[in-house]
């Protein structure tokens, strides 16, 4: 099972508390919508998802 980040950036309102409390500086709000940055990083820790008010931005499993 493969671990990937997702932005749903219908839902993302560009607020940068997911940035924020990211502790690998992979995210940045751009244009009023998180971006990834530094794919690379991510360690996949999940705060970001956690800390986002809006469920915009989340860690998926992926089968391959
Ligand atoms: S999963 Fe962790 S390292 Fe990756 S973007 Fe989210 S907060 Fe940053
Ligand atoms: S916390 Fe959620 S709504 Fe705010 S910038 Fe991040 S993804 Fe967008």
């Amino acid at each position: 099972m493969v671990k990937k980040l997702v932005i749903n950036t219908e839902w993302c309102k560009g607020c940068g508390i997911c940035a924020a409390f990211c502790p690998k500086e992979v995210l940045a709000v751009v244009k009023e919508k998180v971006t990834i940055v530094d794919k690379s990083k991510c360690i996949l820790c999940g705060q970001c998802e956690q800390r986002c008010p809006d469920y915009a931005i989340y860690i998926k499993e992926c089968e391959e």
